[in-house]
């Protein structure tokens, strides 16, 4: 079998959990696999990388030093233990080069983000390189080019799924293993860009579509996609089998933290996808493929997930009633700007509209929406929005199963449950798709609401 094996954050995290990987890895090279490995940064260094552009931008030096020997230590000690000093001792005399420089210039911009946040996964690729006694590269080196939309980088499919098929090729059809970074590419001219967050299951799917992988295989520190996220719902249940409508759907909606289209590739390409537990290897965890059926009338909704960090903005204004063309413009607006609405919702009066937005992605959204149509004084969208308001920390939940399709009275369970728990609903929206209903609610509800629409569909172990 050919197979592309993803290995996230706390799969990696030290030298101990980086050679049980890399031995996981080898045991299916042993097994006469071909092999592919993916990975990502050590657990919680792309959350320090973050911190450190952003101290080196800000000129706030004692921060930008306290980050770095974080940093540095953490991949020292890792380094050492596994024999990968000579590796990852120049990778780290880069970052500090390049953090010194954007402390120098005093401006950090999504580029310098990008290239400062890509010294994880190139930090993690090189040890795993080095367990794994094979060659390393990064996503770029493996062909993956995007746009140029530093911080969420779309890949340009085609060139890249040619590229990686004639880099990778060579390597995996003589039976050697090859580790590639997950999460970072360029552009066409060679400048670093990243994925999104998340972006490292994506790079998966997308080398495994490229090299027609018999499967995918993303080893994570739970056993596999389960029926809410189990640090909000301890008695959420393993899913052992689920189509790939539904986990797309999922991962939409923020399930095991995936980025939004990591399972697009494989779904296109019909590549079965294993979720699977690094500490619990002998779970066969989840199947993602087309042979599993979808719910029915009886299981309606199969799981809960939800995304945090959310914000809502409406826009709103008598004017807007019975006028045609302000949703249209209030979605150019948000493409123009490249945000991304997770949710969208209009009151019946048609006298508001909603959309919600990551809070990362905020100020772009008001800014756009502010130019489109606020306080515009000529044109079609003259004095039509006369109000723009932001609820920030929300969350959006999501009930989500092929099996609600034409079943009535879904909704009402859901919303009933989420009622009782003394949870209040700011936005409701469904997916014409009928595989989910979605709502926001205020972040520090979200869990209390999800565990409550969890237990009205008996999910529950
Ligand atoms: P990795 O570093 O392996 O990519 P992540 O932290 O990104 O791991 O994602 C795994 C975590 O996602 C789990 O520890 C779990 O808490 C969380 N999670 C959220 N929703 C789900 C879900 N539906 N099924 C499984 N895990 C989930
Ligand atoms: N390290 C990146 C992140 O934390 C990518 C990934 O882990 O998938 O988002
Ligand atoms: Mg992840």
């Amino acid at each position: 079998m050919r197979i592309v094996m993803k290995f996230g954050g706390t799969s990696v995290a030290g030298a101990e959990k980086i050679r049980h990987a890399a031995g996981l890895a080898l045991k299916a090279v042993a097994e006469g696999h071909q092999v592919v490995v993916v990975v990502s940064a050590m657990d919680g260094v792309t959350e320090d990388l973050l911190d450190l552009a952003d101290a080196a931008g800000s000129g706030n030096r004692a921060a930008l030093y306290t980050v770095l020997g974080k940093v540095r230590s953490a991949h020292e000690a890792a380094a050492r233990a596994l024999g990968a000093m000579d590796e990852v001792d120049p990778l780290l005399g880069r970052l500090e080069t390049l953090v010194s420089g954007i402390l120098a210039v005093g401006e950090l911009t999504a580029r310098s983000r990008d290239a400062v946040v890509a010294f994880g996964e190139r930090l993690s690729t090189a040890m795993m390189g080095v367990a794994m006694g094979c060659r390393a590269m990064d996503g770029h080196g493996a062909g993956i080019v995007t746009d140029d939309h530093f911080g969420e980088a779309d890949p340009l499919m085609e060139i890249s799924m040619h590229q990686v098929r004639q880099n990778l090729e060579p390597i995996i059809s003589g039976g050697r293993p090859v580790v590639v970074s997950g999460f970072i590419a360029a552009n066409q001219h060679g400048v670093t860009t990243t994925l999104g967050r998340g972006g490292s299951d994506y790079t998966a799917t997308i080398l495994g579509a490229a090299i027609r992988a018999d499967e995918i295989w993303i080893w994570s520190d739970v056993d596999g996609l389960m029926s809410a996220d189990p640090r909000a719902v301890p008695e959420a249940r393993l899913l052992t089998a689920i189509n790939f409508a539904e986990a797309v759907e999922m991962g939409k909606f923020g399930a095991k933290s995936m980025h939004p289209r990591a399972l697009e590739p494989a779904a296109a390409h019909r590549i079965n996808v294993r979720m699977r537990s690094t500490f619990n290897p002998d779970n066969p965890g989840t199947l993602i493929s087309d042979a599993t059926a979808a719910g029915d009338a009886a299981h309606a909704v199969r799981s809960v997930p939800m995304l945090k960090k959310m914000a809502m903005v409406t826009v709103g204004g008598a004017g807007m009633i019975g006028r045609p063309g302000t949703a249209a413009a209030v979605f150019t607006a948000l493409a123009e700007a490249r945000v991304n609405a997770h949710m969208i919702c209009q009151s019946v009066s048609e006298a508001g509209i909603s959309v919600v937005v990551s809070m990362g992605q905020l100020d772009k959204a008001r800014a756009a929406l502010e130019r489109a149509l606020v306080k515009v004084t000529s044109g079609p969208h003259a004095n039509v929005v006369s109000s723009l308001k932001v609820q920030e920390n929300l969350a959006i939940i999501a009930a989500v199963g092929q099996g609600m399709k034409g079943v009535p009275g879904v909704a009402a369970r859901v919303f009933v449950a989420v009622a009782e728990a003394g949870v209040n609903i700011n936005a409701i929206a469904q997916g014409s798709s009928e595989l989910s209903i979605a709502f926001a609610v205020d972040e520090a509800a979200g869990s209390k609401a999800v565990a409550a629409v969890h237990r009205a569909f008996g999910l529950g172990g």
